[in-house]
C-alpha cells in the first residue's frame, strides 16, 4: 500500500535567499570588507534557466522548468545537488548554491558552490517520465557542467539512478564515458563506497559531539528527527546505534512517535512497504509541525528549507539543532534560538559530510582508482572534526554563534582565495 499524496506539512516563510544574503552580509560587515567584494560574493557567477520539454506517458507534451546557478569558482569548480521538487525556484536555488560555496570552502574541499533543479513533483511521474526529464535536463545544462566545471550530485527528489541518467547523457554527447561529471553515482559506474550514508553520518557526528558540549549521553538523549529521506533516514539509524532514543520521526505526509523510542528497524521496514512512516506499527500518529516543539534533548531538521521560523522557534524545546537540511531556520528563528540559548550546529557545518564524499568520489573518479569503505569514513570523520573543532574554537573565542563563526571562516576562505587570483582583467 502507498500512502496517497496530501499537502505540505512544513510552512516554508522566510526565503531561503534572504536568510543566505543575511548571514553573509553578517560575516561581511565583521571581516570589514568592501562593498564591490561583498557584491561579487552575494551574486551568483552564472545563472542558467532552461525549458524542459518532457513527452508525458499519454503522448502529449509538458514543458517543465530547469536551474543551474553557480555561485562562485574561486576556490575550484562548482559543486551541488540537483533537486526535484514542487517549490523549486530561481531564488531558492541560488540560495542553496551560495550555501554550498561557504561549505565546500568550511570543508577545506577544493569546489566552489552550484546547485540545481527542475520544479517538479517527482511523485506524479513515471519512471520513465522521470528518465527523459532527467535526460533533457542534463542535455540543456550540459554547456556549463563537466567534471572541471561543475559537478552535479543527488538532492532531494533525486537519487543515484538520476545521478546515472546524468552521466550517461553527458558521456553520450562527449563521446566517452565521464564519471567525474557527477558524484552520488551507484557503485557499478564509479561511485565511491561509503557515499550513500555519508551526509547522515557527518550529522550524526556533529550532532554527538554538540551533546558531548553540553554535558549530554548519547544514553541519556532523546531527539526527533524531520524527514525520513537519503540523509533523515541515516541519522535515525546512526543516533539510534549511538544509543539516542529517537522519539519521533516525520516525513512529507506526517509523523509519528513513541515515548521509549522508535524501532529503527521497524521503521525502515515499513517505509520500504508504504512510503512513508506514518502508520508505523507500534507508533502513535503526531501532527508533523508538532515534531519541532516536541520535549527532546535534539532536534535534526532534515528536510527542507525555512521549517523553523518566527512563528515557532520559541516553543523548540530541543536543546541542540543540527541541520541535516539545507537552510531549516530562517534569520528571525535563528536569533530566537540563539536569545534562549539553544545550540544550532549550522547546516554549512552539520551536512557536510555528503560534499567531502562526493569530493572523495570525484577524485576516485579522476584517479580510476577505488578506496576501501573504512578510508573513506575514516577520512570523512578526519574532515569533519577538524571542522568541529576550528568553528567551535572561533565561536568560544569570539563569544558567538556557531552558524556566524562558520559562515566567517568559509566567507574568507573564499576572500582569500578571490584575492590570490586577482580581478580579470
Ligand atoms: P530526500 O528527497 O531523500 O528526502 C526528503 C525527506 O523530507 C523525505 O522523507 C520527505 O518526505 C521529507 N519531506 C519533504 N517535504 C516535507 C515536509 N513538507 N514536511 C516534512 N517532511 C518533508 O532528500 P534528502 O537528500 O534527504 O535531503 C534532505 C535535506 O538535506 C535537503 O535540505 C537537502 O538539501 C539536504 N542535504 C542533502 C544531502 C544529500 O547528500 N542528500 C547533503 C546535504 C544536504
Amino acid at each position: 500500500m502507498r500512502i496517497p499524496r496530501q499537502g505540505s506539512a512544513v510552512d516554508r516563510r522566510g526565503g531561503a535567499l534572504d536568510a543566505a544574503r543575511d548571514q553573509l552580509a553578517e560575516a561581511v560587515r565583521t571581516l570589514g570588507y568592501e562593498p564591490g567584494l561583498h557584491d561579487m560574493l552575494a551574486r551568483s557567477r552564472r545563472e542558467l534557466v532552461v525549458s524542459v520539454p518532457l513527452r508525458r506517458d499519454g503522448g502529449e507534451v509538458e514543458v517543465l522548468t530547469g536551474y543551474r546557478v553557480q555561485h562562485n569558482f574561486s576556490r575550484g569548480p562548482a559543486k551541488g545537488g540537483t533537486r526535484f521538487h514542487p517549490d523549486v525556484t530561481l531564488d531558492e536555488v541560488r540560495a542553496l548554491a551560495m550555501w554550498m560555496t561557504w561549505k565546500c570552502a568550511l570543508l577545506d574541499v577544493p569546489y566552489g558552490g552550484a546547485k540545481g533543479g527542475v520544479t517538479i513533483d517527482p511523485r506524479n511521474y513515471s519512471p520513465a517520465e522521470l528518465e527523459r526529464v532527467t535526460r533533457r535536463y542534463t542535455s540543456e545544462i550540459s554547456p556549463i557542467i563537466g567534471p572541471d566545471r561543475d559537478i552535479p550530485a543527488p538532492d532531494v527528489g533525486t537519487d543515484e539512478r538520476t545521478m546515472a541518467w546524468m552521466m550517461d547523457t553527458f558521456s553520450v554527447a562527449a563521446g566517452h564515458t565521464v564519471p567525474g561529471v557527477v558524484t552520488g553515482k551507484p557503485l557499478s559506474i564509479g561511485g565511491s563506497l561509503g557515499r550513500a550514508g555519508s551526509t547522515s553520518r557527518g550529522v550524526a557526528l556533529l550532532a554527538l559531539a554538540a551533546l558531548e558540549r553540553i554535558g549530554v549521553r548519547p544514553g541519556t538523549c532523546t531527539a526527533a528527527v524531520q524527514g525520513y529521506g537519503k540523509v533523515g533516514a541515516g541519522v535515525v539509524d546512526e543516533l539510534c546505534a549511538a544509543g539516542v532514543r529517537v522519539r519521533a520521526v516525520a516525513d512529507q505526509y506526517g509523523a509519528v512517535h513513541h515515548d521509549r523510542g522508535l524501532d529503527p528497524v521497524a521503521l525502515a521496514a515499513h517505509v520500504r512497504d508504504t512510503g512513508s512512516v506514518v502508520g508505523c506499527p507500534g507508533t502513535e500518529p503526531l501532527a508533523g509541525q508538532d515534531l519541532l516543539t516536541l520535549d527532546v534533548d535534539l532536534l535534526v531538521p532534515a528536510a527542507i528549507e525555512g521549517v523553523l521560523h518566527a512563528g515557532n522557534a520559541s516553543a523548540v524545546r530541543a536543546r541542540v539543532v543540527v541541520e541535516g537540511a539545507n537552510g531549516p531556520t530562517t534569520t528571525e528563528a535563528d536569533r530566537l534560538l540563539e536569545d534562549r540559548g539553544v545550540l544550532v550546529v549550522p547546516d554549512i557545518l552539520a551536512n557536510a559530510g555528503g560534499v567531502v564524499v562526493s569530493y572523495f568520489e570525484w577524485v576516485q573518479a579522476n584517479q580510476a582508482y577505488r578506496w576501501s569503505v573504512e578510508q573513506v569514513q575514516q577520512r570523512l570523520a578526519e574532515r569533519m572534526v577538524q571542522a568541529w573543532r576550528e568553528v567551535s574554537a572561533d565561536a568560544e573565542r569570539r563569544g558567538t554563534t556557531l552558524r556566524r563563526s562558520a559562515t566567517l571562516l568559509a566567507v574568507r576562505r573564499v576572500a582569500e582565495a578571490h584575492t590570490a587570483r586577482g580581478l580579470y582583467p
